[in-house]
């Protein structure tokens, strides 16, 4: 008896789900490639781009995924030989730095605790005891989304600071740019990497790639610039340079969109929001986890990020019946755990185009699933998730 009716709703944590604005901006025939709109869409793009990152420096935009972001990033500031220090908390900056060794780049990691945030000291300590200062970047995820942790960037960048070490920053700020604050200028990061597929509100298909001085000044002797993602390229006098060939013009068009949206309501405003639900959703986890078949991911509540919650199932109950549950009865998809957490958790995202019905209604599914299968549970999560909402609303 399936419930599942008109518009399915996406709460896993990329790709999101697109406002129809996005679609309709899209909705659009080919364009001339040399002139016309479609050079003041690019402009528009790039300078929203910098609002977003907060940044008066460059941005590029590419037509690939996170993935490829990650490759630009690595490959216009470093050398083969180079070293590189992953910051660990969960898979993502581990994966990143896995591209990084096949670049012939030598990867060093700092493990982290398996349910929590990288610790600043222990950055602190790790960079001083490089006394030859070998290391030339440190890789770090401000939202893993595997994990559901948020990284602490003003204080990983405090760290290298308070270490006298002079690596560059890199951030994979994918699943968290437009819906935590970021800061690339005031905070001192030298790479972000974001993507337009989670809190961008655009479909998957576009990467992006922030870049400060100190990332320009690198560039120039960077041993692994590749004709495709090198910025000098790109910021050839030519249209067509700033995509190295066609442009993504559909995705541009989207995207452009989707920034003017988020522009439009603020910023700030867009963070309060993602704190709210992000709350609303922990306030009901809280609950339901009463009842013994899973808890949170991560363990200490201030490194639960505010953009996906990610639960871990107790010994002896399975993940899959209350996905599938939420997916074909309620046409709500949720997020399989993945890494560690594979077949073993799930994830709910709280990221991009959400706002309280959604939200709420994807609890209710949850809620639903779990008195239906059943599964233990503490009852009256959605309950909870509501009056919370409520005391911080008054
Ligand atoms: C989704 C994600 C990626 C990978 O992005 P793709 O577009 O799938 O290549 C990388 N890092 C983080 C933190 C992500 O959430």
């Amino acid at each position: 008896m399936p419930l599942r009716h008109g518009h399915d709703l996406l709460a896993m944590p990329g790709p999101t789900n697109v406002p129809e604005a996005v679609l309709e901006a899209m909705h659009h025939p080919a364009v001339d490639i040399y002139g016309g709109g479609l050079l003041e869409t690019t402009r528009a793009c790039h300078d929203h781009l910098r609002r977003v990152f907060r940044t008066r420096h460059a941005v590029y935009v590419y037509a690939s995924n996170g993935h490829g972001a990650w490759e630009a990033a690595l490959s216009n500031v470093l050398s083969r030989g180079d070293e590189v220090l992953v910051l660990e908390s969960g898979r993502f900056a581990p994966g990143w730095g896995l591209m990084a060794e096949a670049l012939g780049v030598a990867v060093q990691t700092l493990e982290g605790p398996p349910r929590g945030a990288v610790d600043p000291e222990q950055v602190e300590t790790r960079l001083r005891a490089d006394t030859e200062r070998r290391i030339r970047a440190i890789l770090v995820v401000q939202v893993d989304t595997a994990a559901g942790v948020v990284n602490d960037v003003p204080a990983i960048r405090a760290a290298i600071d308070a270490a006298g070490h002079d690596a560059l920053l890199l951030v994979d700020a994918i699943a968290s740019l437009g819906c935590l604050p970021f800061e690339l200028d005031a905070w001192g990061v030298d790479v972000a990497v974001a993507a337009s597929q989670k809190g961008l509100m655009t479909p998957p298909g576009l990467a992006f790639v922030a870049a400060g001085p100190r990332a320009r000044q690198a560039h120039k002797g960077a041993g692994l610039r590749s004709r495709y993602w090198d910025w000098t390229e790109r910021e050839g006098p030519e249209h067509y340079q700033k995509y190295c060939g066609t442009p993504p013009e559909h995705m541009l068009f989207g995207l452009e969109r989707a920034l003017e949206m988020l522009l439009a309501e603020g910023l700030d405003a867009v963070f309060e929001r993602h704190r709210l639900l992000a709350g609303a959703v922990r306030h009901a986890v809280e609950v339901w986890g009463e009842g013994g078949a899973f808890e949170f991911n991560i363990v200490d509540p201030a490194q639960r990020a505010d953009s996906v919650t990610v639960l871990r199932m107790r010994e002896g109950f399975e993940p899959a019946p209350l996905v599938e549950f939420c997916r074909d009865v309620c046409g709500v998809t949720l997020g399989i755990g993945i890494g560690d957490l594979s077949g073993r958790g799930f994830r709910i995202a709280h990221m991009g185009h959400i706002n309280a019905p959604m939200i709420l209604g994807i609890l209710g599914s949850v809620e639903l699933a779990l008195t239906t299968l059943p599964l233990p549970h503490g009852p009256g999560g959605v309950a909870a998730a509501v009056r919370w909402l409520g005391d911080e609303l008054r």
